[in-house]
């Protein structure tokens, strides 16, 4: 039975290691049973399935995935918390502890040796450090995963989940959407942690897409318009795109293809749905293919 997930038990297996808390790292150690069951509950876990964990800390929601799934990896950075992880760990023989940094692990490897290469699943209660380049990198190296149940800042989970003409949408929105299905499972207070962090938090649910919503010619273009249009939110799409080196457009050829995407010359980048996102990176990558001589 899992132990950890009550206040108590966790400060006692902090005071037992004498483990002083990285904020570095961005640990803050879930707390509450609640919480913890909720995430495993939508994850959709089951018995059939093997898990990436990303951030053991302590082992608390590890214990909890440990009973729910056929096998868990658990990849976690900091070392000192390796010793504290193979004592809370210790009665379950279905999890393996990396320890890594979660940006270098080659998920792809992690699947052949123990999902016969079939998509993974990752539950994890996300440093919130590094949250953005963890889920873009999970999406965009084409890491093979079929669900991705995690804890982030209340701010990022709304950032996953707008659409155009609100602030919060963006780069992230777009990327997220166009590789998944997000859905809110819970808002959690910061009282749920120890320490608090200092913002809300949101458990949400990114389901993979089997197929993209929109077709696109080159991925790594439109996500460079995409990256470029928000970077500069109070300029026009033209100015944004003409004013990024990378992309080597002129602009003509930018005035040509909004045209023909059939939007006024002065529109912002954050006014356009993924859907005309990709349609105008298809129309740029032409006009591009037809400049550069054979
Ligand atoms: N899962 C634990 C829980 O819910 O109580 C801890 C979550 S804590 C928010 C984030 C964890 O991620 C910490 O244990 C931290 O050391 C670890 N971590 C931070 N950066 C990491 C990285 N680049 N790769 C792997 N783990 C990392």
């Amino acid at each position: 039975m899992a132990s950890l997930g009550i206040p108590q038990n966790t400060i006692a297996v902090l005071q037992k290691h004498n483990f002083h808390i990285q904020k570095k790292y961005g640990q803050n150690f879930l707390i509450d049973t609640h919480v913890l069951e909720k995430i495993i509950s939508s994850s959709g876990v089951t018995k059939e399935d093997f898990v990436l964990e990303i951030g053991p800390g302590i082992g608390t929601m590890t214990q909890y995935l440990c009973e729910a799934a056929r096998e868990v990896v658990a990849v976690e950075i900091d070392r000192k918390l390796i010793p504290v992880l193979a004592e809370t760990l210790a009665d379950y023989k279905n999890v393996t502890v990396l320890n890594e940094d979660i940006l270098k692990v080659d998920i792809a490897r992690l699947a052949a040796e123990h999902n016969n290469g079939r998509p993974v699943k990752v539950v994890a209660n996300l440093p919130y450090y590094i949250t953005t380049p963890i889920i873009m990198g999970l999406f965009e190296r084409h890491a093979p995963v079929d669900s991705i149940t995690v804890m982030v800042q209340k701010e990022v989970a709304d950032r996953m989940q707008v659409g155009p003409g609100t602030k919060d949408y963006g780069a992230l929105s777009l990327a997220v959407q166009y590789y998944a299905t997000p859905a809110l499972i819970a808002n959690v207070p910061p009282n749920c942690f120890l320490p608090r962090p200092k913002v809300g938090s949101a458990v949400i649910r990114l389901t993979r897409h089997e197929r993209a919503p929109v077709q696109v010619a080159d991925e790594a273009l439109m996500f460079a318009l995409i990256r470029a249009s928000f970077r500069q939110r109070r300029k026009t799409l033209v100015n944004g795109l003409c004013n990024a080196p990378e992309l080597h457009l002129t602009k003509e050829i930018v005035l040509e293809s909004l045209a023909e995407l059939g939007v006024a010359p002065a529109v912002r980048g954050e006014t356009l749905t993924l859907t005309q996102f990709a349609e105008f990176s298809n129309i740029i990558g032409r006009k591009q293919r037809s400049q550069t001589p054979e």
